[in-house]
């Protein structure tokens, strides 16, 4: 039983072991990744419901890795993040999205980009050094650039957070508060952020149009965010019955499948130019 109990043990630290092998190659390749042009960067679109329009994208990485295809971003942001590449990684995203930015204003389209800041990324002094200099050498526009956040960002330094987001706004960036709902912001605290945007959270949306607690806590949420004058997105959409619970709430922006898939550059430019032309 002993040996058993031993052999066990052996096969599971040899799991661990390669596990742990694995993950150093892949941050290895994830430096090579960044130079190489392999990180990609995927637009999903945001629907203005008063309108019916795509006004603004949300910037999702994708990592074409030669041998394993497309790798999502769950299966590398938080490696990236235990090892300080996530800084490099989320530069590379701003840098291509305001690139691209600038390439559809030329097409005619005025396109706000919302990037995704991991917690740890939002009171880095180093960071904030290269959005700055990114700022000062793009021709991009920061008040059409967004930072998504999520509650954990402001809830280890509360201060420290807080302070830095306020100068990214001085900076003219807008600053959306991600997956809302999932954390325990209370709304005196989230009164002191210089919010532009409260996103909530999928798993509150998606059966919103059918499950009554749901449905009353989106409703409640779009209230409480428009009477605090932040503007509100409702992501993971998936159905039609779904979109429509929501423009009759009042929501301003919807994201999700139904409205379209996160895509590459390309294809979002013709999906903008069809829309434009009807
Ligand atoms: P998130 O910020 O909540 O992003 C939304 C995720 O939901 C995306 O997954 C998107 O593809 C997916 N999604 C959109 N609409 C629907 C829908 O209707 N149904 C369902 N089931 N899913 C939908 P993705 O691209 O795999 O991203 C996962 C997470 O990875 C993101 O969650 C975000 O936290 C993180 N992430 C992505 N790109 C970046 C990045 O550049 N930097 C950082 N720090 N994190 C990123
Ligand atoms: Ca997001
Ligand atoms: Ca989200
Ligand atoms: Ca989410």
């Amino acid at each position: 039983e002993e040996a058993a109990r031993e052999g066990v043990f052996w096969r599971v630290a040899e799991a661990d072991q390669s596990q742990l092998e694995r993950q150093v190659t892949l941050m290895g390749e994830l430096d090579d990744a960044l130079t190489s042009g392999a990180i990609e960067v995927h637009y999903q679109p945001k629907l203005l419901l008063s309108e019916n329009r795509i006004v603004s994208v949300e910037a999702l990485v994708r990592w074409r890795h030669p041998e394993r295809g497309f790798i999502g971003p769950d299966a590398f942001i938080p490696l990236a993040e235990q090892t300080d590449r996530i800084g490099p990684l989320t530069v590379h995203v701003l840098e291509t999205a305001m690139h691209d930015q600038v390439r559809w204003r030329l097409l005619g389209h005025d396109v706000t980009i919302a990037v995704n800041v991991s917690a740890r990324l939002v009171a880095s002094a180093d960071f904030e050094q290269d959005v700055r200099a990114i700022l000062r050498k793009d021709v991009g526009d920061p008040s059409r650039i967004i930072f998504e956040v999520t509650e954990s960002a402001t809830l280890t330094d509360p201060e420290a957070a807080v302070a830095a987001l306020h100068r990214y706004r001085a900076l003219g960036i807008g600053i959306s508060m991600d997956d809302y709902g999932t954390g325990q912001s209370t709304l005196s605290y989230l009164r002191q952020l210089p919010l532009a945007e409260l996103k909530i959270d999928r798993s509150f949306v998606q059966f919103s149009h059918r499950n009554r607690n749901d449905g009353l806590m989106v409703r409640s949420t779009i209230d409480l965010a428009h009477s605090l004058g932040l503007k509100v997105v409702a992501e993971g959409i998936e159905e039609e019955a779904c979109l429509a619970f929501l423009r009759e709430l009042g929501c301003d922006y919807a994201q999700g499948y139904h409205i379209s898939r996160p895509l590459r550059a390309e294809a979002l430019v013709q999906l903008l130019s069809a829309r434009s032309n009807l």
